[in-house]
């Protein structure tokens, strides 16, 4: 079965930025606007004040340089440093030193100084806490000072209607601002704070759960065992002769395989999978709720589709597979991925490129079409598979066909059971096995006088039925029919053993 479209999932962007978007400014960036605005309707409540005095001109200098200039190069101060965060908690000390001034300027005009100071400390608070609110409080009262000198000694606390309504642009916006920059300041942490939970929990080339993360789960699918007893399987994946990709194609063709394998075992699973990268190259899936059977068949498509469908254009990389159930007799999660570890180095054993499974002792037939492909002929335990892989009708023919179709699974069947060379006929094959108690046996105590007899059978288009050990547990009755052209089996029947202990056929 191909397996399922990859779809990545969404990931975050990380865009080139400015210098003045670096992150480090983003303080400053974020204070400037409401900065600007803070400062032009804490102008409007100073005015309350001042305005209706009839103050001289230059009187006005200060809070009108202040409100509308000190924003803007405040800004630009940030910016060219490199700590803008320092930078602004400066800037807002300067803001407290100089909304002292006013106060003492407005002579202690009771709601527009409380404000200014108020406000103040709250953009302290902000910027650098308790520390740097009270840092804000000394500047506050060395404003005071400045201004007692420079506007002299003046007590008026009374605030009147125009001052009120001069101060509530300020009191209704800068809490409604700072709010805002709070709520941005906490989403951001948030977004932040799922980032780096992601990076702790993830590999970084291939996406999936990094070891640590990965290991925590299948301790956590253990533990969940022992209390409900719910199934689950490991697989450990190991890609075969990776080394090789590295040291012929290059680390970057590695690096390749790597993610096209995790995108290839993301796109296979469940959501409820769990897919993990163990070591190099391999790696580690958690099944939940899967029975062995499921998992190796699921293995076994994966194991498939990488031949069929190559993680790169030029080279097939397979992978070996090992998958272990869990089982009460099973004494921790530790051991439960050990014996996933040897089923896998059982794989890598029988010649990689397969799926062993705990507890199921035969291997896990290969197609005859894939071993043609693979060109294996030379490889036993891929040969064994091959073998165990044929169709009934494919073994008989296999035995006797010496067309090319075949060729390869004649040779394959030659080099499993050690037939010599100068065997190759059908009675020396037979004799061979008979005689070597390896391979396919007729059930009979003579193979000189059944080979005779069977060859005079074939002279005499004969028609007899015996019985093949297989010596893998398989027994099967035989039909045999032969052709003027030499022998060929025919119509294999799958008995039990008991059937044939009585030589039934
Ligand atoms: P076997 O079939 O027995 O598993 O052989 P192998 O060559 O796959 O195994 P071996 O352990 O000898 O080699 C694993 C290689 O994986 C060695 C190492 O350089 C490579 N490797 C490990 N991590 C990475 C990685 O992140 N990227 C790349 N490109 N290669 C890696
Ligand atoms: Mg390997
Ligand atoms: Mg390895």
């Amino acid at each position: 079965m191909p397996p399922a479209p990859f779809r990545p999932r969404a990931k975050r962007h990380v865009t080139p930025v400015k210098r003045d978007r670096l992150p480090s400014h983003n303080f400053a960036r974020a204070s400037y606007g409401p900065r600007v605005i803070g400062l032009a309707l804490g102008f409007v409540s100073v005015a309350g004040v001042l305005g209706p005095r009839g103050d001289p001109w230059w009187i006005w200098l200060g809070p009108v340089l202040h409100a509308f200039v000190w924003p803007h190069l405040a800004w630009q101060w940030s910016r060219r440093g490199n700590d803008s965060v320092r930078a602004e908690r400066r800037s807002i000390l300067i803001d407290h030193f100089l909304g002292g001034v006013w106060i003492a300027a407005m002579a202690f005009n009771a709601l527009p100084s409380v404000l200014m100071f108020t406000l103040m400390g709250m953009d302290s608070m902000i910027a650098g806490g308790r520390r740097q609110f009270a840092r804000g409080a000394v500047a506050h009262a060395g404003g005071i000072a400045v201004g007692l000198l420079l506007y002299g000694v003046h007590w008026s606390p009374t605030s009147d209607m125009v001052q009120v309504m001069a101060c509530l642009p300020l009191l209704l916006l800068h809490p409604i601002s700072v709010g805002q920059i709070t709520y941005r300041a906490l989403t951001k942490l948030k977004r932040q704070r799922e980032d780096l939970a992601h990076l702790s929990q993830h590999d970084g080339l291939t996406g999936v759960y990094n070891r640590r993360h990965w290991e925590n789960m299948v301790k956590a699918e253990f533990a969940r065992f022992g209390r409900s007893g719910e199934i689950a399987t490991l697989v450990l994946v190991d890609l075969d002769h990776f080394k090789r990709v590295n040291d012929t194609l290059g680390h970057a063709a590695g690096d390749t395989v790597l993610r096209g394998f995790a995108q290839r075992l993301q796109a296979s699973l469940r959501s409820t999978d769990a897919p993990g990268r163990y070591g190099g190259e391999e790696f580690g899936i958690l099944l939940p709720g899967t029975a062995p059977r499921e998992a190796s068949e699921l293995m076994q498509r994966l194991q498939a589709s990488l031949s069929t469908e190559p993680l790169l254009p030029q080279r097939v990389v397979t992978a070996s597979f090992g998958v272990a159930a869990l089982t009460r007799d099973l004494p921790s999660h530790e051991a439960w991925m050990r014996l996933a570890d040897q089923m896998l180095y059982r794989a890598k054993d029988r010649g990689r490129d397969c799926v062993v499974t705990a507890g199921d002792s035969r291997p896990a037939p290969l197609t005859a079409a894939d071993g043609l492909h693979r060109g294996l002929r030379d490889d036993v335990p891929i040969v064994k598979r091959v073998l165990a892989g044929l169709s009934l009708g494919d073994i008989g023919a296999a035995l006797f066909d010496p067309s090319d179709r075949l060729a390869w699974a004649n040779a394959a069947f030659l080099r499993l059971y050690a037939v010599p060379p100068q065997a190759r006929s059908f009675a020396s094959i037979m004799r061979h096995c008979h005689t070597e108690k390896i391979g396919p046996r007729i059930d009979t105590d003579n193979i000189e006088v059944w080979l005779e007899a069977a060859d005079n059978k074939r002279r005499s288009v004969p028609r007899r039925s015996f019985t093949i050990d297989l010596c893998d547990g398989r027994f099967f009755r035989v039909e045999e029919i032969s052709f003027d052209d030499g022998w060929l089996l025919d119509l294999w029947t799958e008995i039990s053993a008991e059937q044939a202990a009585v030589g039934v056929g």
